[in-house]
Parts: structure tokens; sequence; C-alpha cells
């Protein structure tokens, strides 16, 4: 599965970050980014996701005020 966030539409609540602290984390500018390699991936750039993280994706994903976290499954 991968995972993006379209930051446009991201509120800055910190929720994803908090339900899932290994995929997501809250960036300088406010809005949440998918960690990738250390750092923050891209504005849609899809980062694959353990195996063992995506229900907690998912959770986050349902949760999300802006419904801005998209997932693939391959
Ligand atoms: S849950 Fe959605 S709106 Fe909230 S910080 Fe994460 S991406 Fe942004």
């Amino acid at each position: 599965m991968k995972v993006w966030i379209e930051q446009d539409y991201c509120t800055g609540d910190g929720l994803c970050a908090d339900l899932c602290p290994d995929v997501f984390a809250m960036n300088d500018d406010g809005l949440a980014y998918v960690k990738d390699d250390g750092g923050f991936a891209r504005t849609g750039e899809r980062v694959d996701v353990d195996q063992a993280m995506e229900e907690a994706v998912l959770d986050a994903q349902a949760q999300c005020a802006g419904e801005c976290i998209y997932v693939s499954k391959d």
C-alpha cells in the first residue's frame, strides 16, 4: 500500500501524526507530511507503507478532517 497527502487541504490539526507517528509528522509549515527516508515526502509523493502500519494509516485517513490522506493498493 502507498500513502500520500495533498497538503493544500490539510487543516494542520495533527491528528494523523498523533494516530500514526511512524508514518505522519508535522512540518515547520504547520502541515502534515508523510515521512520518507528520515525526512518528509513531497506533496503528492506516494510512499510505501509498512504492512504493520496499514491499519493505523487507514484509521488516520478515515478521521482526517481535510480528507487529504490518500492511499492506493499498489
Ligand atoms: S489528519 Fe488530515 S487534516 Fe489533520 S493534520 Fe493529518 S493530513 Fe492534515
